[in-house]
């Protein structure tokens, strides 16, 4: 397992972090201030969000002249459920639109978030097919232009709408049955902490298929489910044991901080938050 303890340079900032995943949060910095304020305290990526990226060749060419990578992109549009567009065809024009960024931005790795169940149908499993059938037709498109898909399962609280794959057994399942090199996971303490099959899932399956890590913590008492993540250290996730078993399934990429926090965080200082980041990434993590 790495030593995070002196070295922070696996550290990526997913600017959800600081409120930029939705309209009327954070301080409202450009992304042009995040990238400064990140290189000047060692950070090794960011990840942006599509809703503030303009000129991702632009942008990209920034992050990188600053030192550092875009480790990501978030995210796909919803692919089933109440939450997508309405057509196939508008579906899967917004996935190439989102893949194309990730392109331009030569971010890598383009997150999905699934959507929940298919209106109409109940259970998850008939809009898991669904997933896998769009999933596997951008899948080639994506490779053109070497982007990794990471399916990111959710916790199951957000089943209702936000996705069909709780688990990373059941985006693996995903994965196998598309059985394309540049598909794989994004495991997210935040939706899997508690799933005390995730090791052994891990070690018999993903092989090379963890695209992504995020960190966050899942606090005791938490008043939101979507919008009250804690940060590394201040909850309940056992991170070290996380980290650890996505290493030991071959995962040495970056490490990405991912706290989408309205009522704390999000109203602080972004200065003083990812110093907080990097302190805790070091001791917690
Ligand atoms: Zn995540």
């Amino acid at each position: 397992m790495r030593d995070f303890s002196t070295d922070h340079s696996a550290l990526a900032l997913n600017t959800a972090t600081l409120g930029h995943n939705l309209d009327g949060h954070g301080a409202g910095w450009s992304p042009e201030q995040v990238i400064y304020a990140c290189a000047d305290r060692g950070y090794g990526g960011i990840v942006f969000w599509r809703r503030e990226v303009k000129k991702p060749i632009r942008l990209g060419n920034a992050v990188r002249a600053a030192g550092m990578k875009v480790a990501g992109l978030c995210r796909s549009p919803f692919l089933t459920g109440s939450l997508a567009h309405t057509s196939d065809q508008k579906i899967m024009d917004d996935f190439y639109a989102s893949i194309d960024m990730a392109a331009a931005l030569e971010a890598g790795v383009l997150t999905i978030v699934t959507g929940g169940p298919e209106p109409g149908t109940k259970g998850v499993l008939q809009s898991q097919k669904i997933l896998t059938e769009r999933v596997a037709r951008a899948a080639d498109y994506a490779a053109a232009r070497n982007v990794n898909l990471a399916l990111e399962p959710l916790n199951p609280a957000y089943g209702g709408n936000r996705t069909c794959l709780m688990t990373v057994a059941d985006a693996l399942n995903v994965c196998d049955v598309i059985n394309a090199p540049n598909v794989g996971v994004a495991v997210d303490v935040y939706h899997v902490w508690w799933d005390t099959t995730l090791v052994q899932t891990l070690a018999q399956r993903a092989k090379s298929r963890i695209f992504g890590f995020h960190l966050c913590d899942w606090l005791e008492d938490t008043s939101d489910i979507l919008l009250d993540r804690g940060m590394m250290g201040d909850g309940v996730a056992d991170l070290r044991a996380l980290r650890s078993a996505v290493e030991s399934a071959g995962y040495h990429g970056m490490c990405e901080v991912e706290i989408f926090s309205a009522k704390n965080w999000w109203q602080r200082d972004p200065q003083g938050v990812l110093d907080v980041i990097v302190d805790r990434f070091r001791k917690c993590c």
